[in-house]
């Protein structure tokens, strides 16, 4: 599985070992030419013979003027090919060849004009050297720089584009301009995200890009680009849309992209518009590719769904005498109901409508004993999470009825405090029906060990900041506070018997909902856990 590998080797194909296409580009020579080692040969010979030149005609030359300030153009060709210390060397051999001059033209005679000319040239020369040195310094930290950035482009594990998105920005300022929302374009034109991404230009790529998308070279991934977004990522591309028309700079997604050689690949992107550029003319973008990471994730899932199945039905094992009595019960009251209705009907004169009413309430029996059956079925089969509203309170005077035996063999006493016009929850009523029984046995556990004093356990359900609320609170010996943050975790135990899965399972159940659980306590004082649950959307 393709993927960003470790290691300081600054080889693109050996950070990301996808499958490598031929044909790999070198990398260019920066745009200051700091890269190759191909240095010329005609500034240091132009640059020898200039001075050379400049040398004779000073020398021999009767001319009242300062030849030797030439000299600054030697040095300005050295730095073409010398580094910083031979220009400043270069630099003094100008300013000795410009003092020799003067000494075989004028010898000991020191006249102000020549002396002047010959000042002047050597401050001229001067300065221009140090000017040279310090430019070729700036130049080489700006190369250094540039090659490490360079280096970075491409070695790099994540895929680097660097695009052009005015189109796009133009057409936004023109929807804009007409008064149209994002929303109402989506509504109205939806291949409207399709053509955009047609119009993204993409200006240049980095290896990582071409090896990730197996593409042989830029052009091949220019090319293929619009192709390369499937129908999944459309939803994507409308937000990165959206973001960009709201002059978002940075937007973020995760979706679904192709590849040229017919893998998929789930993605990361980033899109970065530079604050300075706000016109779209260079944008850029970063993809790195999670497929392993998902599908690690995805497994994961898959091990806490079976998990989860597995403590599901084991905690049904516990509650057999409560599901013994919840499905006996009806079916008792069909046998007592049917034998008054065989009276009713044996009599001399049968009675009609007291024999209709008997099998009347051993329908509705045989149907509550079906429901029960059937919430049973639900608890233990495999099925998929199924995301639906709930309503809240429903789930849990259903689930006191599963649970009615257990809380009378822990003589626990229960009070609900049920709100009945809470907005309807939404997720899995299964997995959560599954929190609510664990925190039940959980606390009818705890609260087997108290004497002397009530063992009360109160369910309560309740709206807060637009989310749901629900907490099971008992008068059990509570824990110790320190311990809150260990209870959640898998194979955490204070039970001889205890497996320590259940709070860890319900945790991964509430946070796949988008809600959330915590624990409470006072030593000797009870635990309370409080459970919440974002409400139905539409409810609110
Ligand atoms: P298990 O019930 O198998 O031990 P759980 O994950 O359900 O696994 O619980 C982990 C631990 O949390 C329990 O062993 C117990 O120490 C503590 N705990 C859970 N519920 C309560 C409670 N209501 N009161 C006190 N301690 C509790």
């Amino acid at each position: 599985m393709p993927q960003a590998t470790g290691g300081d080797t600054a080889r693109p194909e050996l950070r990301y070992d996808g499958r490598r296409p031929s044909g790999m580009r070198e990398p260019d020579p920066g745009p200051l030419g700091l890269q190759g080692k191909r240095m010329s040969l005609f500034s240091p010979i132009a640059a020898l013979s200039l001075a050379t030149i400049i040398f004779a005609i000073d020398t021999l030359t009767p001319f009242d003027i300062a030849i030797a300030v030439l000299y600054v153009a030697v040095v300005l060709l050295a730095l073409n090919f010398a580094d910083r210390r031979r220009i400043l060397l270069i630099g003094a051999g100008c300013m000795a060849l410009t003092l020799l001059s003067f000494i075989l033209s004028h010898g000991a005679r020191f006249d102000s004009g020549p002396v002047a000319r010959c000042l002047v040239s050597l401050s001229a020369i001067g300065i221009t050297t140090l000017l040279a040195a310090k430019v070729k310094a700036g130049i080489a930290v700006l190369g250094e720089s540039e090659r490490r950035y360079r280096h970075i482009f491409l070695a790099t594990g994540v895929a680097i584009l660097e695009m052009d998105f005015s189109e796009v920005g133009t057409a936004i300022a023109a929807l804009k301009t007409a008064g149209r929302g994002i929303d109402a374009v989506r509504a109205e034109d939806p291949g409207f995200a399709r053509r955009m991404l047609g119009k993204m230009r993409l200006i240049n790529a980095n290896d990582t890009t071409l090896t990730m998308f197996g593409a042989g070279s830029v052009a091949d991934f220019r090319a293929a680009l619009p192709q390369l977004a499937p129908k999944e990522m459309e939803g994507a591309l409308w937000s990165m849309l959206s973001a960009l028309w709201d002059g978002s700079t940075a937007y973020e997604a995760e979706s679904l992209m192709g590849t040229l050689d017919g893998r998929r690949l789930n993605v990361l992107f980033t899109v970065a518009v530079p604050s300075e550029r706000p016109e779209l003319g260079q944008v850029l973008v970063t993809i790195m590719d999670v497929t392993a990471r998902r599908e690690a994730e995805d497994a994961l899932h898959h091990a806490q769904a079976e998990l989860a199945h597995v403590t599901r039905v084991a905690t049904l094992g516990e509650l057999t005498a409560s599901i013994a009595h919840e499905v006996n019960q009806p079916l008792a009251a069909i046998v007592t109901n049917g034998e008054a209705g065989l009276r009713w009907l044996n009599r001399p004169e049968p009675e009609l409508q007291e024999g209709r009413t008997s099998l009347q309430s051993m329908v509705d029996d045989a149907k509550r004993a079906s429901a029960v059956i059937k919430r049973l079925r639900a608890l233990s089969s495999k099925s998929t999470p199924q995301q639906a509203a709930f309503a809240l309170d429903e789930l849990i005077t259903e689930t006191v009825t599963l649970v009615r035996r257990e809380l009378d063999g822990h003589r626990a006493h229960l009070s609900l405090k049920l709100d009945e016009d809470l907005p309807p929850a939404f997720g899995d009523r299964v997995q959560i029906q599954q929190v609510l029984i664990n925190l039940i046995v959980n606390a009818c556990q705890a609260m087997g060990t108290v004497e002397g004093r009530p063992r009360d356990l109160g369910i309560s359900c309740s709206v807060a900041d637009g989310a749901l609320e629900m907490t099971v609170a008992d008068s059990g010996p509570g824990f110790d506070p320190d311990t809150a943050s260990s209870l959640f975790n898998a194979f955490y135990t204070t039970k001889a018997n205890g497996m320590g899965m259940g709070l860890s399972i319900c945790r991964s159940i509430l946070e796949a909902h988008g809600g959330r659980i915590r624990a409470s306590a006072a030593h000797n004082a009870g635990a309370t856990f409080t459970v919440s649950l974002p409400a139905h959307k539409e409810a609110l």
